[in-house]
């Protein structure tokens, strides 16, 4: 490729199953790729398997890709450019690169067979290549049922792939291979090597379990005298036991973790790291630096492990540094639509959430005071008698506020009367007292986030429950 050329990448997913995280994170590395070199990204459809392509699929994969924010500067659907991949296959055709075959399954399967008994590699023995293309044209056309296949010169190829280096395949081994069906119906890797071609890619950066395909679509490229692409094949998704990740399962399709309150930005971040990493130390990175520092050079040959451990850190600490105007927005799809949010409620919980799944049980005690033990209350020696003192001289401070509590204002009055006492003396019980939890958002938060009014009445039931004769 001249490096003068607009860089032009694609995704080319099959959509057999919903948007799956390794689909992702190839979008998002072609994305990278194509952000980062001002180049195109385009998205093609490969629905030619019209058994398991659905559109419910396609539907699926649209949505999450532009979930992500990875969007698209064309759109191709391979089951639209049918005549496309005729006129295609006729020009192999009339060049002789590409034969009719006529041989059946029952003889192929025979001399298969044959060929193992030897100790051979079993290929096509390209019997029919011998038939005149005239004759073969005739056959074909008067209903023998034929393959096309196209042929393979007995050559080594070798390409040069951007993160694993030179890979070397022999043709001589390959024997001429099948790339239209009966009818004509044109086979995978010739759709692939076609639209590639004809949509100027100038980067194939795909899932190395295609690596296999690749020299085939050379053979074929080739053949059509276009132009050869660089390539670049991503390592690997590997389950946590190291187990490749199957593409099947459920729990790995990108709309479940939509579901769990993962943000975009997390999961981008994720995605990109799965393979992939800076120069520096930095993990919490955000698109704009993604672009910034992305290159195919950083991309790792060996397995990319995916962790739901990691995926929840990479949330956390993006959920922390999400404006909380816009995380108040995302919250409301996560808890009962009668819950009234306020933004102090929503900056209370940032970095103690790992998902926005998480809100609900997490935000509950803003609506629902938990029915807690008085005994709560107290700070490791205090007494009941102590614990009153406290919360009442807190009373005295919040009574003086006005109805709007700002965290600092109350803050700073809170802690002038604790002056040099113990803070856990006082600030364990309002905690509870405010939350009737053991383990809460700080109280200076909460009391910004419920108001006066609410933050007294707790209180006052705070000091009820107290209001019982001290045991010891
Ligand atoms: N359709 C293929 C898949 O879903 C991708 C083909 C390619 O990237 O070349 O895995």
């Amino acid at each position: 490729m001249s490096s003068d050329k607009k860089v032009r990448v694609r995704i080319a997913p099959s959509p057999t199953g919903p948007l799956h995280i390794g689909t992702a994170r190839t979008a998002l590395f072609n994305w990278l790729f194509a952000k980062k070199h001002k180049g195109e990204f385009i998205l093609r459809i490969e629905d030619t398997d019209s058994e398991r392509s659905d559109k419910k699929f396609e539907e699926d994969i649209e949505e999450g890709l532009r979930w992500l924010g990875l969007n698209w500067d064309e759109f191709y659907r391979q089951s639209e450019r049918g005549a496309v991949y005729e006129e295609y296959l006729a020009k192999l055709l009339d060049s002789e690169k590409a034969y009719y075959c006529f041989c059946s399954k029952d003889e192929l399967e025979e001399r298969r067979q044959a060929m193992l008994a030897q100790g051979l590699a079993p290929k096509y023995s390209g019997r029919c290549r011998a038939i005149p293309a005239e004759e073969a044209r005739q056959k074909a056309g008067g209903g023998e049922p034929y393959v096309i296949r196209l042929k393979v010169p007995d050559t080594k190829i070798e390409f040069n792939d951007l993160i694993r280096g030179k890979i070397e395949f022999d043709g001589s081994l390959m024997g001429d291979m099948i790339i239209a069906r009966e009818n004509g119906e044109p086979l995978y890797n010739f759709t692939v090597a076609v639209d590639d071609a004809l949509s100027e890619i100038t980067h194939i950066i795909r899932g190395d379990d295609h690596i296999s395909n690749t020299p085939r679509q050379i053979f074929i490229i080739q053949a059509l005298d276009f132009e050869i692409p660089e390539y670049a094949h991503l390592p690997m998704i590997l389950n946590p036991n190291k187990s490749k990740m199957s593409k099947r399962s459920d729990n790995v399709s990108l709309e479940s973790y939509i579901k769990s309150g993962y943000l975009k930005g997390a999961v981008l971040n994720f995605l990109a790291f799965m393979g992939w990493h800076p120069t520096d130390d930095r993990e919490i990175m955000n698109i704009e630096e993604l672009i910034k520092e992305f290159s195919l050079k950083r991309v790792q040959k060996g397995g990319a492990v995916f962790s739901d451990e990691k995926l929840d850190w990479f949330n956390n600490n993006h959920i922390r540094t999400t404006d909380t105007k816009e995380l108040l927005e995302l919250a409301k799809d996560f808890v009962p639509k009668s819950w009234k949010l306020n933004e102090a409620m929503i900056e209370s919980i940032k970095g103690r959430i790992n998902r926005l799944d998480e809100l609900e049980e997490t935000l509950r005690f803003y609506f629902e005071l938990p029915n807690y033990e008085g005994a709560l209350l107290k700070w490791q020696e205090m007494n009941f008698g102590e614990v009153e003192l406290n919360l009442n001289k807190i009373k005295d401070v919040l009574d003086n506020m006005d109805e709007n509590l700002k965290r600092d204002k109350v803050q700073k009055a809170i802690m002038e009367i604790i002056n040099n006492g113990s803070r856990g003396e006082y600030l364990w019980p309002l905690r509870v007292a405010l939350s009737g939890q053991k383990n809460s958002p700080g109280p200076f938060e909460i009391l910004e986030a419920l108001g006066k009014k609410e933050s007294v009445k707790r209180v006052d039931l705070a000091l009820e429950k107290l209001d019982i004769p001290e045991t010891y």
